[in-house]
């Protein structure tokens, strides 16, 4: 902590240099603090003026945030980004705004007999200095999106945006610079040794949106400080047709769902399980719907490209050692284009006859690739399932509730979408987060609130009250007392 004020007012205590970013990273870290200490529990007015000005931020900078996620996509849909980042945002904004009262107030709670006339009370207060580190995947949405749920419970934060997005992180630096005070909510940029000197910082809370192997290392930096962490990971969510489902409704869910921003989505659906002897005519209708929402893929607009050379190689590695072992790979490409070697541009892939030792089968794949598996019967599929980590979404397609209700009990996820993909992020009324290898803790809506907040126990003893009778020294009283209590307790 000497450390952290000392860099705070000047040189690095490790390079000797001023400004480095670790200096620069502990300056507004130490100013939060402070700034924190000065009023640890903002008036419900600070805090809706906060909101505003995020929500101002979001909807006067709506092109600027397009334009530079597009450019650092290479590619990317404008119509996504407003639905999928700003408009989310917007939505938990104004149901945060809306809501906040309740949330803030005290709740009272029962009170056990032999406590009263004392009772109960929770207090939600802010817990201190929030830290929010996110990836490059929906840029806008995973940065703001902690950040609106933290400001809500009152506390001060620091972001930390993905490298690999370098216009839109350099721009949200900028647009939260004009918007709010250093010490109200700022963003430090920076590449791997920032986001490592950022996630060793003693915050009072860790929010981390990104992969499950990085998320490791998050939650071991924050355990050295006893920093709690919310942990927002990925994982391979499966989307299951049930022999009842109606395969015209659920295609071309399906085919939305999987290449929303190119498939680059965590909650996607990561591969399919459908019923033995249908794997064949799936991938033909799928073909044909996934035609219908993309006629044409290298310059059309709404079709997303992969972000980087290295992750596109990654998934053409992915497709190439499937095909070597055995399994049918089907480009989808309606327009017939040739891809030049420079397209970020990756095209719908389906591949069938996949097989569990594939890295298709063990990674999450985080592109446009859908492996498409058969199962004999529902044990089958829900074993499947079970034998993996527990994943970040589920997808069930059909109209047999009893098969429904089977799979909802006997699996575990982050959360479920039935008869679609992808809505249950947008449900600001359910919590948004996963279990085990998908993540830890939750957000969203009044989950969010809850998360950047401690819900502190009050209980307010009466002033005529029995416990002096429990006091030593300890004979009949005592005992004829506890036995009393046995009996109503
Ligand atoms: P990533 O784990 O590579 O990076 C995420 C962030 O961590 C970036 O800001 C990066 O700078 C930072 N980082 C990298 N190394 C670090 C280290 N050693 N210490 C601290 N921080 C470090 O993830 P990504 O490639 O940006 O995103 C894709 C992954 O995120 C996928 O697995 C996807 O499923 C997951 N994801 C999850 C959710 C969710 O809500 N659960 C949402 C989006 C993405």
């Amino acid at each position: 902590m000497a450390g952290i004020a000392a860099a705070a007012q000047g040189q690095c205590q490790e390079c000797h240099m001023q400004p480095c970013f670790k200096s620069d990273l502990l300056a507004r870290y130490e100013l939060q603090r402070q700034a924190f200490a000065a009023d640890a529990n903002p008036a419900r007015k600070t805090r809706v003026s906060r909101l505003d000005r995020l929500l101002a931020l979001t909807e006067r900078h709506e092109n600027a945030i397009v334009k530079a996620i597009n450019e650092d996509f290479g590619g990317r849909s404008s119509h996504e980004t407003r639905l999928a980042e700003l408009f989310i945002i917007r939505s938990g904004i104004k149901h945060a705004r809306a809501h906040l009262k309740r949330w803030m107030r005290s709740r009272r709670v029962a009170t056990g007999l032999q406590f009263r006339p004392g009772y109960n009370r929770l207090i939600p207060q802010p817990l201190g200095v929030v830290g929010i580190v996110s990836p490059w995947n929906y840029p806008f949405q995973l940065a703001m999106g902690p950040a609106l749920a933290a400001l809500a419970a009152g506390n001060r934060v620091l972001i930390k945006p993905s490298e690999l997005t370098p216009r839109f992180s350099a721009l949200l630096e900028q647009l939260v610079a004009s918007a709010f005070d250093i010490d109200e909510l700022s963003v430090i940029n920076g590449g791997a040794e920032t986001s490592k000197a950022f996630v060793s910082l003693p915050f009072d809370h860790l929010f981390f949106t990104g992969s499950t192997a990085v998320g490791r290392l998050v939650a071991q930096a924050a355990a050295a400080n006893l920093t709690p962490v919310t942990l927002e990971l990925g994982g391979k969510s499966p989307a299951i047709l049930d022999v009842s489902c109606d395969l015209a409704h659920a295609i071309p869910r399906l085919a939305f769902g999987k290449l929303l921003n190119a498939g680059q989505t965590c909650i996607a659906p990561d591969y399919l399980l459908v019923p033995q002897g249908q794997a064949d005519k799936v991938a033909g209708l799928l073909v044909l719907a996934i035609a219908r929402l993309y006629p044409t893929l290298q310059l059309n607009p709404d079709y997303t490209a992969i972000i980087s050379e290295h992750h596109h190689q990654r998934l053409v590695a992915l497709i190439a050692e499937a095909k070597g072992q055995g399994a049918k790979v089907i480009e989808v490409n309606p327009a017939k284009e040739r891809f030049v070697a420079e397209s970020k541009k990756l095209p719908p892939t389906l591949v069938l006859g996949a097989t569990r030792s594939m890295r298709l089968m063990q990674e999450e794949i985080f592109g446009p690739v859908l492996p498409i598996m058969e199962y004999r019967d529902l044990d089958e599929a829900i074993l499947h399932i079970n034998q993996a980590e527990h994943p970040l979404a589920l997808y069930w397609f059909g109209r047999n509730t009893h098969n429904r209700d089977r799979v909802l009990k006997e699996t575990l996820s982050g959360g479920v979408t039935v008869n679609d993909c992808l809505w249950h992020l947008a449900q600001e009324n359910q919590p948004f987060g996963g279990v085990g290898a998908s993540g830890t803790g939750s957000y969203h809506g009044e989950w969010g609130f809850n998360t950047f907040s401690k819900h502190k126990p009050v209980f307010h003893q009466a002033r005529l009250n029995g416990t002096a009778l429990f006091y030593p020294p300890y004979g009949k009283t005592f005992d004829r007392l506890l036995a009393v209590l046995k009996r109503i307790a």
